[in-house]
């Protein structure tokens, strides 16, 4: 075991949250010591792990950017190399980067109240050590799903296929897929992005999906910003385009939860008229759920219904019945030939990285504690956590928990104190965390904390709420205790 080292802030994952955090501890509370601990070999997480043709982001880059660090591409829907080169260039610049551990994989995070410290236990992935460190305030940033595995249903019959069967999350490096025919399994994000690239090269590419979802076209450039570009300085374009971003963004979901059958015909109407003449819409693009029961796609400039339209890619909807050696049998009797299947079927959702808590000697369940301001758990000192909007772009929400951790940090130090702790909601009504009815969230939200019914509990998607209440609200409200060091949680009720 390594000698311990203490820091004041130790963060896990040096992603686009990681990354952030960090420099919002820089720019904010610069006399604060702080580490970043990654699994692995590389900065950018997400943007660094997916590499399968045509990777991007599905939401724009002025609300994904950092609120501090102007996004200046041309491209408002990025490309995951831009993305990647992105959080690499900003940790660079502020300094992050040589904080950074590589391949310190955290495995357990022990509070002890007497001494108001964590001891974090990491596991190097490159020499195989354990490693010990202290902090006074954990900042976990590690994504929501698991790197090692994506999710892949039980395909009957897939050992018999003589092709390649591939999930997106481990694209390899070898596969040539100019020429063949592809069929993607999924109807989400991925497979959306997928699809359109793929059929560039491919002889074709059929997204087989069970279900529809709803898609909706974007320009993959924004106009107001390049003509804003024209006259002002970017450091003045960057958060009027985003700000633009977001009320538009937030007038979308309103109206989507307000008025779901207004905007089910616009969606419509809008596929319909990308798509050729007496193409079945309703069969392949008119999900049965409301939008924003799950996550809406969004293809940059209609290049999935282009590709449809230049006969490059199909959408079939039907379900499985068995894989064949030479392709996919239709629960209708179709046959689907493919040199290719991809598994655009999701992820594995996964709370924390993995990493087991302790408090005063107990094992903490995520499942039976309550978020407070989606970024903190009852009964859980000095902890935050960084979880996006699921009707938003991520880096909103990671902005404003990174800059509340320093204000939290600011007011210990004022107030002579060393402990957070947030308190369960009094009136016990409890609620899923995630209210998005998609395969992934259902199987796994059981695991995941809960939410309460009301503020500061309760989740609200809600950006300008948020900025309201994380950049300018009170930091001492009912959901949370500040004291000394030595005082034991133990008596504190999780949920
Ligand atoms: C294909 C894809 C496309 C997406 N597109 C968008 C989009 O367009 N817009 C949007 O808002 N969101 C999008 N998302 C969500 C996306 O994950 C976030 O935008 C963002 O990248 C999350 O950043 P993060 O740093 O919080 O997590 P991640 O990117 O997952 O990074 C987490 C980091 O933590 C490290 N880590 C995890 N556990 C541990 C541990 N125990 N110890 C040490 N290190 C650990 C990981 O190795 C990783 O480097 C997308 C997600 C996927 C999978």
């Amino acid at each position: 075991m390594a000698t311990t080292d203490h820091v004041d802030v130790l963060i896990v994952g040096a992603g686009l949250s990681g990354v952030g955090a960090a420099c919002h501890l820089r720019r904010n509370c610069p006399e604060k010591t702080y580490a970043v601990l990654e699994a692995r070999g590389a900065i950018g997480g997400t943007w660094d792990l997916f590499r399968y043709p045509g990777i991007r982001s599905d939401s724009d880059m002025f609300t994904l950017g950092y609120s501090f660090r102007p996004w200046t591409n041309p491209k408002a829907i990025a490309d995951g190399p831009a993305i990647r080169e992105y959080v690499r260039e900003t940790a660079r610049e502020y300094g992050v980067t040589e904080h950074i551990r590589f391949h310190h994989r955290v495995v357990r995070a022990e509070w002890d109240s007497t001494t108001a410290r964590w001891t974090v236990h990491a596991h190097r992935t490159d020499t195989g050590e354990d490693v010990r460190l202290t902090c006074s305030f954990l900042h976990t940033c590690a994504g929501y799903y698991r790197y090692d595995e994506g999710y892949t249903p039980d395909l009957p019959g897939a050992d018999r296929f003589t092709g390649r069967i591939v999930h997106p999350q481990h694209w390899p490096d070898d596969l040539d897929h100019a020429g063949k025919r592809i069929v993607v399994i999924g109807s989400g994000a991925t497979a959306v992005t997928l699809v359109p690239a793929l059929a560039e090269q491919a002889a074709h590419v059929t997204m087989l999906q069970r279900s529809p979802t709803y898609v909706m076209a974007l320009p993959s450039r924004d106009v107001v910003a390049g003509a804003l570009r024209r006259v002002l300085p970017e450091r003045a374009v960057y958060p009027l385009v985003r700000w633009k971003n977001v009320l538009l963004a937030t007038a979308n979901f309103q109206l989507s939860r307000r008025a779901p059958t207004l905007v089910k015909r616009l969606l419509r109407r809008a596929a319909r008229g990308r798509l050729p003449v007496g193409y079945d819409v309703d069969r392949h693009f008119s999900p049965r759920y409301d939008p924003w029961d799950q996550r809406l796609c969004v293809v940059p400039d209609g290049d999935l219904f282009a590709a449809i339209r230049r006969g490059r890619a199909s959408i079939v909807t039907d379900t499985i019945e068995t894989v064949t050696e030479t392709g996919v049998r239709l629960a209708s009797g179709e046959q689907l030939a493919a040199d290719v299947i991809v598994t655009a079927t999701g992820l594995n959702l996964l709370a924390l990285g993995d990493t087991v808590l302790t408090v005063d000697g107990e094992d903490v369940d995520p499942a039976a504690t309550v978020a407070y301001k989606g970024m903190m758990l009852s009964g859980v000192p000095n902890f935050a956590m960084t979880i996006g909007y699921t009707n938003a772009s991520w880096t909103l929400k990671a902005d404003l928990v990174a800059t509340y951790v320093c204000r939290l940090l600011a007011h210990l130090d004022r107030t002579g104190q060393q402990v957070v702790t947030p308190l369960p909601p009094p009136d016990g009504d409890l609620h899923p965390i995630i209210d998005l009815t998609a395969g992934y969230v259902l199987r796994s939200v059981d695991a995941l904390p809960r939410q309460g019914a009301r503020a500061p509990w309760r989740l609200y998607q809600n950006y300008p709420r948020d900025v309201l209440l994380m950049r300018y609200g009170r930091l001492t409200d009912q959901g949370v205790r500040f004291s000394r060091a030595g005082t034991p949680e133990r008596s504190t009720v999780r949920a």
